[in-house]
């Protein structure tokens, strides 16, 4: 649901993303802020100091967000759970993390931090608002704004739907108390849906009301909250169909192989270009040597492709990444995810006896999916 974000810094090692629907609330914010918030609370500024002052606040907010996000992404870190990006959206902010959280107290954690930091800086922004806002009333305007709508995430934040931190925050409980994730996620997922309905309900008597904007608004939010919750249903699902496979259930045993003097020319011809392939497992009489990918390959001027044995392009057997024939197929998933890979090799006894593809595993996944469904 994010495509078409893009990234504008890198802070700790996470990559900081805007959707383009962030732009879009941003130009709303900063036209509500300069024409309706301040003019109404101010009285006697220039049309230019309004605009301003409504361009910094909005900028600001989108900071105060971040720190919100990466509160979250730095707890996560500290707890050992890797966080490649953040994507700021039309909602407000969003960390992804590589996996699910291990136990219930680091989810609790990892959750809470988020709402503890919008509130910390609602306090701190007030606090700067008596100490320094006498001076000035623009000062004054800012920092007040971003003291009342930070407590305003906060509380969002709280309530408990998903994907909301109060959401996750309920699963945790449920978690600790039930000891099952399952039955956790099921629980806060049918809270969320709950809320999901009951917004789009208040949305709609908001708009009969005659609130046209602020009902649609709801409306919107409740439809998105009630999508999450679903989403995070069919998520256990697709869990509970990967759960009693290993790697050895999904993997495929026909691998291709090639002996390490062939030339690159050759293995693209009759394997990448001829069969589909994107990896070739590099063996010498029954001995895995190593694996090349086209990535590898692509790396290698065309013009030396025929002159350049797959030996000296390859990735070394001991610099491959492999998994057990007995790991959990899920955490296979999560490999292939996390290291940005096609494919992995799978050793039973430190022989090399399948390969698991993503996109196979993606394939049995769909299939195992809808017969379950
Ligand atoms: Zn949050």
């Amino acid at each position: 649901m994010f495509g078409g974000s893009f990234r504008i810094a890198r802070l700790f090692g996470i990559d900081i993303e805007i959707h383009p629907s962030w732009l879009l609330i941003l130009a709303f914010l900063a036209y509500s802020l300069s024409e309706g918030l301040f003019p109404a609370r101010y009285e006697n500024w220039s049309t230019a100091a309004y605009w301003t002052v409504g361009t910094i606040a909005a900028v600001l907010l989108f900071v105060t967000v971040l720190l919100h996000e990466l509160a979250h992404a730095l707890v996560a870190k500290r707890r050992g759970l890797p966080v490649p990006r953040i994507t700021l959206f039309i909602f407000g902010g969003v960390s992804h993390l590589a996996r699910q959280p291990a136990s219930a107290g680091e989810e609790f954690q990892i959750a809470a931090a988020g709402p503890a930091t919008s509130f910390v800086v609602a306090l701190v922004t007030f606090l700067l608002a008596l100490l320094f806002g006498g001076a000035s009333e623009q000062v004054e305007g800012i920092l007040y704004y971003l003291a009342s709508v930070n407590v305003l995430l906060g509380i969002f934040n709280l309530l408990p739907g998903f994907p909301l931190d109060g959401g996750r925050v309920l699963r945790s409980i449920a978690w600790k108390r039930s000891g099952s994730f399952r039955k956790a996620t099921r629980t806060a997922a049918g809270v969320g849906e709950f809320f999901g309905y009951g917004l789009m309900a208040v949305g709609f008597f908001l708009l009969l009301g005659g609130l046209l904007l602020n009902g649609l608004w709801l409306m919107f939010i409740g439809w998105f909250l009630l999508g999450a919750a679903r989403g995070e249903t069919a998520n256990l699902q697709l869990e509970s169909a990967l759960r009693n496979l290993v790697a050895r259930d999904v993997m495929r045993e026909d691998f291709p192989t090639v002996v390490p003097g062939l030339p690159l020319s050759a293995i693209v011809d009759e394997y990448m270009i001829g069969q589909g392939e994107r990896a070739v497992v590099v063996t010498n009489g029954g001995a895995v040597l190593g694996i090349l990918t086209v990535n590898d390959i692509r790396r290698i001027p065309r013009e030396e492709w025929p002159s350049t044995p797959a030996q000296a392009v390859m990735t070394q057997r001991e610099r491959v990444i492999t998994v057990d024939a007995y790991s959990p197929a899920i955490d296979v998933l999560m490999l292939l995810g996390e290291k940005a890979l096609n494919q992995v090799p799978v050793l039973e006894n430190g022989r090399m006896i399948g390969l698991i593809t993503r996109r196979e595993l993606l394939e049995r996944l769909q299939l195992a999916e809808s017969l379950a469904a």
